[in-house]
């Protein structure tokens, strides 16, 4: 960290500025400048924070020099994190993860028959949320307790993996015991007490962007999952909120390659929520994978026009059909493979 002084900073500003880097048990090493003065805090390991000094006489600025997040950065860690998921599958590596189903369990016979067609079409994983984040309190809020139970039968009989979203403290323990990659919300990337309690699970996280938070306050939370010793973070993006109502929200592409630079989790893309339109789901699910998205979550719903909830943009299983095959398609350009439909082939179905 610098802190610059003003031109006009007395030799008294600099001291006290001095003192409080050394009263922190840092080292302060003034720069002297023939128009600008600066100080530099070495040795700062988080504890010195710069808020402090801002406000003080004789200071303009404070400069960061490292980033605020450490083992998500590339520059901690430098080939790309290969998260093992059950049935030797993986996410981050050459393959592609597509992982898909419908917003919400709403049924046996709805989660049933939308497991076997996405399966049908390749998909590895069921998403479906058992508990769902509503905007009103008023709408549907998921099966609860019931939803995971269907869950975990679907799962022991088709051999998918399973995706779903812990909204709480409380659900979460319940939600490790069925899922195989637990969900945190977009609404919820910055439920630090989830984000710890997700953390000790060690199981995968699947960590949406809040619709509205910077990249940097994405990896940080990502981080807080980290930090508690779980290395497996997949993030998604899934749309930061826009001012055009044309779509739901804004599917940010650029996000994809660009948090791929800075950071070794594997990325994977929510164009279902990115976009809240059927009709641009398939364009922007090939978009994302043309992007270098290590997977994909896609909503698909057998009678999408009877959902509970994402009705509108979710798939009809014969669109994601089609959406598996062009996938396929874009993977191959990029030397890549789709994950494993051969290693739950063998499972039994119902
Ligand atoms: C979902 O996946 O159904 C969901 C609620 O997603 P998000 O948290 O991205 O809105
Ligand atoms: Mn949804």
């Amino acid at each position: 960290m610098l802190i610059l002084f003003r031109p006009d900073a007395s030799a008294t500003d600099e001291q006290r500025v001095v003192a409080l880097i050394q009263e922190s048990g840092c080292e302060a090493v003034p720069i002297p400048g023939l128009r600008r003065r600066a100080v530099a805090v070495a040795g700062n390991d988080g504890r010195v924070d710069g808020a402090r000094f801002a406000a003080l006489p004789g200071v303009e600025e404070i400069v960061t020099l490292t980033k605020p997040y450490r083992m998500v950065a590339r520059e901690w860690r430098s080939d790309p994190t290969i998260i093992r998921l059950p049935g030797g599958m993986t996410v981050g590596g050459n393959p592609l993860l597509v992982v898909a189903g419908p917003c919400s369990v709403e049924s046996e016979t709805q989660i049933r028959r939308t497991a076997e067609a996405v399966k049908q079409a390749g998909a590895v994983a069921l998403r479906a949320g058992a508990f769902k984040p509503r905007t009103s309190p008023y709408a549907f809020q998921g099966l609860g307790e019931r939803g995971l139970e269907l869950l975990a039968e679907v799962r022991r009989d088709t051999g998918l993996l399973i995706v779903t979203e812990a909204m709480d403290d409380e659900g979460l323990d319940q939600v490790a015991r069925v899922a195989d990659i637990i969900q945190i919300g977009a609404r919820n990337m910055q439920n630090y007490s989830l984000l710890k309690r997700a953390g000790r699970t060690g199981k995968p996280i699947l960590l949406k962007r809040g619709p509205t938070a910077s990249v940097t306050e994405w990896l940080m939370s990502a981080e807080y999952v980290m930090a508690e010793g779980n290395p497996n973070v997949i993030l998604c993006e899934r749309g930061i909120r826009g001012a055009d109502a044309t779509t739901r929200n804004v599917f940010d592409l650029n996000v994809i390659p660009a948090v791929k630079q800075i950071s070794h989790l594997p990325v994977m893309a929510d164009p279902s929520h990115g976009t809240g339109r059927r009709a641009l789901v398939r364009p922007m699910a090939r978009a994302a994978v043309a992007a270098g998205a290590d997977g994909l979550l896609i909503e698909v719903h057998v009678q999408p026009d009877q959902a509970l909830s994402d009705g509108a943009q979710s798939l009809y299983p014969e669109q994601f059909s089609l959406l598996m095959e062009e996938v396929r398609g874009i993977a191959a350009v990029l030397d890549r493979t789709v994950a494993g439909a051969a290693a739950i082939a063998a499972s039994p179905s119902t």
